[in-house]
């Protein structure tokens, strides 16, 4: 097993809220509630849910664009809470992101060369001909060329400005990226371009990847594990086969019974749950029971924890923790 680069454990982020008539009672929108993982240096952890599951804040809570509620974020073995401001920007030079909207994360008025040139002035890297020369190295790595670096976002495909915010990512020469929904706003002939480039620089330059995505199909091929949100609990991870084959908490069934087979010799049980995404937590209990065609009792009541039930497959479920009983 390799080395544990992230440690993230009891990850909170809870938003206050005014309510009543006057706006004067405060409650909490819990956009993360109790998140523990690990990433493992050289892998790529897939991170799935819906719209407002607590995948993005936990990544920018990561990324320290937030500050967490609660809970330990550990980066190679240091407590980032513990990090002075000048060491926290050393750090930043490890973990760095790659955006949804390529577009929208480049700005208009700069030129490539000025886009890709920032990180390593805000880092105090190389010379300028040094940072010269690497803005151009890796225009070539992402698939463009050198002669870009003088045109604007404006000038490029969807697809090449997410290869120029891939290329701003890798100019600090990260350990950590962080992919927030990085093919999502693409064409789908495009998102497999892209995804291909992520995993061929992942061997080449040895990063490590948490991606973000809203589908388990997109995350399939690129995640070694995958874990499952749900209204700011993590439900479920497991390594990616053991996922998609064997999925055990009812949303990652209903998930998967949203993604389209390629073997038609395989048969899958199809799980279709009702109603929309709740926005806030349920007051109690499990967070899914509100739309879970499987909930009792306990589930009302009950948060259940995140139970190891086989090597490298962990869910949050009450019928697991009966079965894990039962055996
Ligand atoms: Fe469904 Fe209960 Fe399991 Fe939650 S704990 S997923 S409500 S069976």
């Amino acid at each position: 097993m390799s080395n544990v680069l992230l440690k993230v454990d009891n990850l909170k982020k809870h938003f206050p809220k005014k309510t009543g008539s006057l706006k004067r009672n405060i409650s909490y929108v819990k956009a993360v509630d109790d998140v523990s993982f690990e990433v493992y240096e050289g892998e790529t952890l897939g991170i799935v849910g819906e719209s407002g599951c607590g995948k993005s804040t936990t990544g920018r809570m990561i990324m320290r664009l937030l500050e967490p509620t609660d809970g330990t974020i550990q980066f190679n073995g240091v407590e980032l809470s513990t990090l002075s401001k000048t060491e926290l920007r050393k750090t930043r030079r490890d973990i760095q992101m790659v955006f949804q909207d390529p577009y929208a994360s480049l700005n208009p008025r700069h030129t490539v060369r000025k886009i890709l040139e920032e990180p390593l002035i805000v880092h105090g890297i190389g010379t300028a001909k040094e940072r010269k020369e690497r803005i151009e190295e890796y225009l070539e790595i992402v698939g463009l060329s050198a002669y870009h670096a003088g045109r604007y976002p404006h000038q490029f495909s969807g697809g090449q400005r997410q290869r120029i915010g891939i290329a701003r990512a890798l100019m600090t020469n990260p350990k950590l990226i962080i992919a927030d929904e990085p093919v999502s706003a693409l064409d789908v002939s495009i998102q497999a371009q892209v995804l291909n480039l992520m995993q061929r620089l992942q061997e080449d330059l040895k990063l490590t990847y948490i991606f973000i995505a809203h589908d388990l199909g997109v995350v399939r091929h690129i995640s070694d594990r995958v874990g499952v949100m749900y209204l700011g609990r993590l439900v479920e991870i497991a390594n990616s086969e053991l996922l998609y084959k064997e999925p055990l908490h009812p949303y990652t069934q209903a998930l998967l019974s949203a993604v389209p087979i390629p073997d038609p010799t395989f048969e899958r049980e199809q799980l279709i749950i009702s109603g929309d995404i709740a926005t806030s937590t349920p007051e109690a209990g499990c967070t899914f029971h509100l739309r879970c065609p499987y909930a009792t009792e306990i589930c009302k009541m009950e948060v259940p924890n995140l139970v190891t039930v086989k090597p490298g497959h962990s869910v949050a479920c009450h019928l697991m923790n009966e079965t894990t009983t039962m055996t």
